[in-house]
């Protein structure tokens, strides 16, 4: 299937690692521009080589590497100024960050909480307030929000996810009714366990602070989950894919997991 993604010009956001640069591989891979975020410039050289070298050298299409701490309005404000002098226009914007500690709610400080929602919510509101100018000059955008399944079935320990990133799907709806006039396009994914870095740390905590084996306390996941197993970052990066292509031009406002299962309810 042709996805049509050819010379779009994709902002991907926390794009080093994990679930940011498997978006990042995708674009690149359907052919479109590709400016990644993270703020390490060594690393984000290191994922522009990884996606580079998994790809024939004759592709024209770019990826642009640009440092930015997302925990800082001037320098979200300065990523988008730098990518629109780069390519001229932001087709597609994927809002990524760092995940939050995940701790019982009396562990939780009020630091905690105002870095959280720093984090996780405001600098998703802050890179849309920037980005939509151009879409809207563009009458052409598709913006899409990575939060986690704790959106549709809180997760223990995770109170911080729990609570920043339903203030995500609720801006995430609004911009979907408000700017679809304008052809822009919002959708929320969430992924469920999926075998990234945080991921691998997440279980190497866990192991160190419990007298189980990594086998037990990888059984421990894959039990919740129908399909088994846990997810590829690529399987979540598909669905971006998918949703911000050409054949899924009647999709906005929703939130849809990617989660083998792992959420119960119904909807
Ligand atoms: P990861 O740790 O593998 O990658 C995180 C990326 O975010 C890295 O590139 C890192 O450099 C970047 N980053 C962190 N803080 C940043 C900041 N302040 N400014 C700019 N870049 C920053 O994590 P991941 O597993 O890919 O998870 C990505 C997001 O998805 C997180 O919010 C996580 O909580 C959420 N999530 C992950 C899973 C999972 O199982 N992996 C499940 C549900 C939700």
């Amino acid at each position: 299937m042709n996805l049509g993604l050819e010379n779009k010009v994709a902002l991907v956001l926390a794009a080093s690692k994990g679930l940011g640069r498997a978006c990042a591989q995708v674009f690149y891979k359907e052919g479109a521009n590709v400016v990644i975020c993270s703020r390490s410039q060594e690393n984000l050289i290191l994922a522009k080589q990884y996606i580079e070298n998994k790809y024939s050298s004759e592709k024209t299409n770019k990826i642009v590497p640009i440092v930015a701490d997302l925990c800082f309005e001037d320098q979200i404000s300065l990523l988008v100024e730098k990518t629109i002098q780069e390519f001229g226009r932001i087709d597609i914007l994927v809002h990524n960050a760092g995940g939050p500690p995940s701790a019982p709610i009396e562990k939780i400080t009020m630091k905690d909480w105002d870095d959280s929602i720093n984090l996780n919510l405001l600098s998703f509101i802050r890179t849309v307030y920037k980005v939509l100018p151009y879409m809207k000059k563009q009458k052409f955008g598709r913006i899409i929000a990575i939060t986690s399944v704790s959106v549709k079935q809180p997760l223990d320990n995770l109170v911080l996810s729990n609570t920043t990133r339903l203030g995500v799907v609720g801006f995430a709806k609004t911009l979907a009714n408000e700017y679809a006039k304008d052809n822009i396009l919002v959708n929320v994914v969430c992924p469920g366990p999926t075998l990234t870095d945080r991921m691998k740390d997440l279980i190497d905590l866990t192991v160190q602070s419990t007298s189980k084996s990594e086998e037990d306390v990888m059984k421990n996941w894959t039990e919740q989950i129908p399909l088994g197993r846990l997810g590829k970052p690529e399987e979540l990066a598909s669905l971006i894919a998918f949703l911000t292509s050409q054949k899924a031009t009647y999709i906005t406002g929703t939130t849809i997991q990617v989660d083998g299962g792992f959420v119960k309810s119904s909807l």
